[in-house]
């Protein structure tokens, strides 16, 4: 049996990240992963500037009364300031020459004469926003590998860039095996369940960026399962599936990747999940996820998404480090042998955040997951008592 990190870097070694690059405006780029770095090609703000409201100076000219010699609003080229005198000035505005302080104007007096006085000594430096202060020209200002947030875009349009150079959306072909499923909206004949798996792994799919191919239901047959595979594989980066991992003699799915290219099962030491087939078929890899839907969500979360995620061009720079919360609960009978994933809920108890985990864990229970707000990860044989401090792995993208 493999650990879940043994699993998860094998996976990560193995994510072939998508080749194509597009060019995109920043307004279409929102969730897009950056595949070249921003580099600045300006200095931001490109030039020293107002903070305030007031009047510019030379500090050494001190508390006036001074004449004032011009007017800069924002968006102006003003004149060097001549010695001696003041310039009203506005938030944004280029700093002129020989000023090297603002006065804010609830500091500043004019008397009848037009001639300003200030209340407070002036300091030199005081009010002014330095070039190059937020982004200095040649920093790199994006890194590639990055998933671009909001600010990012914002960042980006700083520093004068309109468009940015993203990898093209990951294309993920997925299908769901077994005689017994039935989609939503059919009837339910004796012997069949509904088809859950697709309702939470498609939109999984989706929150990353990913294109979706959706083949839908397959039958437990072996040569429908190698034709759905090669329609998958050419069409797509990665193929993934659900059920007919197990060694049972209508699990079909090993027996087709390995007609079809080729395949690892393994058997990891995580609880729920145990199955997970990794392989190659054609070009495009492949990842047979359990078919008990909290197995396929939990190994989902914990060893796939990562792999979708590197495959799509993301790099995490490091692990962020989860929050980490006391047990509201105990777990007196840990498997001996496998690190279990507790679904867990965070609840304010006396004014406390605790967490709570979901009382049936077992690997048919989706509500577990529907009702959690994340994952405890336990060690093997680790038992919990209430008040033990557990770190709280979101299942949020
Ligand atoms: P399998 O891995 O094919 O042996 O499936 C294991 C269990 O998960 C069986 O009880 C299946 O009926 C169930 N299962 C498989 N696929 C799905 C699905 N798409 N939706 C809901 N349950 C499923
Ligand atoms: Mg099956």
């Amino acid at each position: 049996m493999l650990t879940v990190d043994q699993a998860r870097d094998w996976l990560l070694q193995r994510a072939q990240v998508v080749r194509t690059t597009e060019s995109l405006p920043l307004l279409q780029a929102l969730g897009r992963i950056l595949a070249e770095p921003v580099l600045a090609t300006v200095d931001v703000p490109p030039q020293d500037n107002s903070a305030m409201d007031g009047y510019a100076l030379s500090s050494a000219d001190g508390s006036g009364p001074l004449p004032v010699s011009q007017r800069i609003p924002a968006g102006c080229q003003p004149q060097p300031l001549p010695a001696g005198t003041v310039a009203r000035i506005f938030t944004g505005a280029p700093i002129p020459a020989g000023a090297d302080a603002v006065v804010m104007q609830e500091q500043a007096e004019v008397q009848d004469d037009g001639q300003v006085t200030f209340t407070q000594p002036v300091k030199p430096g005081q009010n002014i926003r330095r070039a190059g202060e937020d982004i200095c020209q040649g920093a790199t200002v994006l890194a590639a590998g990055k998933m671009l947030a909001t600010a990012d875009l914002g960042l980006a349009a700083s520093i004068g860039v309109p468009a940015l150079t993203v990898y093209r959306p990951l294309r993920v072909a997925v299908f769901f095996t077994g005689d017994e499923l039935t989609e939503p909206g059919q009837p339910l004949v004796p012997g069949h369940i509904y088809n859950s798996n697709r309702y939470w792994l498609v939109p999984e799919l989706m929150r990353l960026g990913c294109e979706v191919t959706d083949l839908g239901i397959v039958p437990d047959s072996l040569s429908r399962t190698r034709e759905i595979l090669q329609d998958a594989a050419a069409l797509a980066d990665v193929i993934m599936t659900c059920g007919g991992v197990s060694v049972g003699e209508e699990d079909h799915v090993k027996a087709a990747v390995e007609a079809e290219g080729s395949l690892d099962l393994w058997k990891i030491a995580i609880k729920p999940g145990k199955p997970l087939a990794s392989g190659k078929v054609g070009q495009a890899g492949f990842i047979g996820l359990p078919g008990n839907p909290v197995s396929g969500f939990v190994t989902y979360q914990v060893l796939v998404k990562p792999y979708l995620q590197r495959c799509a061009g993301l790099l995490t720079e490091t692990d962020t480090a989860p929050a980490r919360y006391p047990a509201g609960f105990a777990w007196e009978r840990p498997d001996a042998r496998r690190e279990e994933f507790l679904r867990v809920k965070l609840v304010q108890q006396d004014g406390q955040w605790q967490l709570q985990r979901y009382p049936n864990q077992g690997s048919g229970v989706l509500t577990s997951c529907a009702w959690a707000d994340g994952l405890v990860r336990l060690a093997p044989g680790q038992q919990v008592v209430p008040g033990d401090m557990l770190a709280l792995l979101s299942i949020a993208v």
